[in-house]
């Protein structure tokens, strides 16, 4: 374990003086990249190294699993293994399992993964036909009204401006259909999601000697990502507490992206009122980005004074510009980001140090065409559930049946043998198609029996079938070493290397459904966060038409607008990088053939070239291709972009 003073190393004054407050109440408001997930991992492991807190009475709560990964990986590193770092559905669900047959007797009820089947059931109860964007849009107002404590009688009188219609149903309809929805799910035996957290929630409410159990379980609680708390998991957060105040919360009010499934930024902001002689620290200084994505970052609300926050500044040297760039259609976007990906990874950039973030998940498909077109290995997050993928069913049975004691050496050795068992080699498919994707999860599969073999030589294939199996409890996927695509929502909290916002056009950034200042308001948090995940290169691009040949008339998005000068259509770029077409050797002087821009050499003279001129061509590159009209690639890089200024 490092020494209690080491852990405090590493932070800045703010950082430090959260580590610091061990005890009471402490809420820290910051902006993105700040350090607030570091200054409360390392403000644990102090806790812990100090003697002040036990491990196992520490309850961490962040908003994903993969959140709740890492906290722990890296609690583990800093000497603090054993601190519960979770989700609040998988704090819950563990005390609700626990619990439940003490206070209601029998089996847990199955968790139903979907609303749908439910809401198209009390639908037709109620006379009426739903199709999958209204059975989409009901269990979104059912999630909505339950996580904020709004019975189907008071939805009416609450839902008012709040939300949006219902396709032509009326609050009262809507109602209705809550209330049958609630009948439908306990006919069937089932719970959903909000349920897990409503039923934990009960019992500590309604049982004096449970609660009293957990509370002496839990003595120091810790929130990430506090502004997106709900007043469901503010309920239970406040009965796991129990009057005590030995709680910190960190959040930033500018990365609020779930307020439409009823998050709600307000309870950060009354946290102090809560909990009287809350120490209130804040951090500005950002140390993921460097200065010009910082800047893109700030940009965003230059024009919004809607969300309060801070503007961030960056403790990064300078590095390369933003890139905005537009695409005549998504399919040469696709490319585009895919042949930029295959650049960045050879020229050392890991393929897991890289995201392409979407607005929603159906934006995908030719970014994963495209990346299979390249052979570049990448992994989805939201995407169907990986524990639930068949294949990963499949292996997970034949593991079951051999797991058999052997040594850690033959782990590997194991998996590989279910693969070829299963037809597959562990060896990257070069096609794209379905088998890239079943060698995807049989990789991740892989990979985690090899984590488990190098961090435990004593493993065997028993220690992997239970850890897989824990996992498939809680849905906790293995990271592959690839891409990551993700939807913006998902990727809060994460930062890579290289990020790629794509899709940002107006009708998808903000959406189309955003049709309230409201809702714009947090479509331009979301684009935000999409923006601050960037360590060193950010593109933000959008396409005009969706198909090659379609009609590109989409205009990127408005909170480009303080970014991008005034009549900004692609046309007028490409004009001005007409002028700048003739690349020329440095050395010599002769023009450069495409080829040798490409491969960075002349074919005159001996000259190569260096990474700052490598830069330059690779922007000429990109210019030739739009000069060909083919994956038209036009590029606005902030130098370009000054010039057009000027
Ligand atoms: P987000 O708002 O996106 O959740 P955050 O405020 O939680 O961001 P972190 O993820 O904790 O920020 O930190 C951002 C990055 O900055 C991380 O790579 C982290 O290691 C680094 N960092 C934070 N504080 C410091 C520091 N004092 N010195 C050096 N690096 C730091
Ligand atoms: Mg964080």
């Amino acid at each position: 374990m490092p020494p209690a003073d080491d852990l405090l190393s590493g932070l800045d004054p703010e950082q430090r003086e959260v580590a610091l407050a061990l005890r009471g109440p402490v809420s820290v408001i910051a902006g993105a990249g700040t350090g607030k997930t570091r200054a409360i991992t390392h403000r644990m492991a102090y806790g812990v190294a100090t003697g002040v807190y036990k491990p196992t009475e520490v309850l961490a709560v962040t908003f994903t699993t993969k959140a709740a990964n890492e906290m722990r990986v890296r609690l583990r590193d800093l000497g603090a293994a054993g601190v519960q770092a979770r989700t609040f559905h998988s704090a819950a669900l563990r005390q609700a399992r626990f619990f439940w047959p003490h206070v209601y007797g029998g089996d847990f009820p199955e968790i139903t993964q979907s609303k749908f089947p439910l809401v198209a059931e009390a639908m037709r109860r109620l006379g009426k036909r739903a199709d999958t964007p209204l059975l989409r849009d009901l269990s979104s107002e059912i999630e909505w009204a339950k996580v904020s404590n709004i019975a189907p009688t008071a939805y009416a009188a609450a839902a008012g401006p709040a939300r949006r219609e219902v396709a032509d149903l009326s609050a009262g309809d809507v109602a209705n259909v809550l209330a049958s929805y609630e009948e439908v799910k306990r006919e069937r035996g089932r719970i959903d999601m909000e349920d897990i957290l409503l039923v934990t929630a009960a019992i500590l409410a309604d049982d004096e000697r449970i609660a009293a159990r957990v509370r002496q379980q839990y003595r120091w609680f810790v929130v990430d990502e506090f502004q997106d708390v709900n007043p469901l998991q503010s309920t239970l957060l406040e009965l796991w507490l129990g009057g005590r105040d030995d709680i910190c919360v960190v959040g930033d009010p500018r990365q609020t992206i779930y307020s439409f499934a009823g998050a709600s930024p307000q309870i950060l902001a009354s946290f102090g009122r809560r909990h009287e002689g809350a120490q209130r620290i804040e951090l500005v200084r950002n140390y993921r980005s460097t200065p010009q994505i910082v800047a893109a970052a700030n940009a965003v609300f230059a024009r919004s004074n809607a969300t309060e926050g801070v503007r961030l500044v960056s403790q990064q040297e300078p590095g390369d510009p933003v890139t905005y760039v537009g695409f005549p259609d998504e399919l040469a976007e696709a490319n585009a980001v895919a042949n930029e990906i295959a650049l960045l990874h050879r020229r050392g950039v890991s393929y897991r140090e890289m995201a392409i973030l979407y607005r929603i998940n159906a934006q995908s498909e030719a970014f994963e065409e495209a990346l299979g077109e390249h052979g570049i290995p990448y992994s989805m997050r939201g995407a169907t559930g990986f524990f639930n993928r068949p294949e990963v069913r499949q292996a997970v049975t034949l593991l079951r049946g051999s797991a058999r004691g052997e040594t850690a050496g033959n782990l590997v050795d194991d998996v590989r043998a279910i693969f070829s068992a299963m037809g597959h080699t562990d060896e990257p498919p070069t096609a794209a198609g379905a088998v890239r994707d079943r060698w995807e999860s049989l990789h991740a599969i892989v990979t985690m029996a090899t984590d488990l073999a190098e961090s435990n030589p004593g493993a065997d294939m028993t220690a992997l079938v239970a850890d897989l199996d824990r996992r498939i409890d809680q849905a906790h996927a293995p990271a592959v070493d690839g891409v990551t695509l993700a939807t913006l929502h998902s990727a809060k909290g994460l930062e890579w290397d290289a990020v790629f916002c794509v899709g940002m056009h107006e009708g998808m950034m903000p959406s189309i459904h955003a049709d309230t200042p409201v809702l714009v308001e947090e479509e331009r948090r979301l684009f935000y966060v999409g923006v601050t995940r960037a360590r060193h290169d950010l593109m933000i691009s959008w396409a005009a038409a969706r198909k090659p040949g379609g009609r590109g008339n989409r205009q990127p998005t408005r909170f480009l607008d303080p970014l991008l000068p005034a009549g900004h259509q692609a046309r007028q770029v490409s004009s001005q990088a007409r002028q700048r077409k003739v690349a020329k050797c440095r050395v010599c002087n002769q023009v450069l053939a495409v080829a040798d821009r490409k491969l960075g050499r002349c074919s005159t003279c001996p000259a190569t070239y260096d990474e700052e001129l490598f830069e330059t061509l690779r922007t000429w590159r990109k210019e030739q291709a739009t000069e060909q009209g083919k994956p038209a690639y036009v590029i606005f890089t902030d130098a370009t972009l000054q010039a057009i200024a000027e």
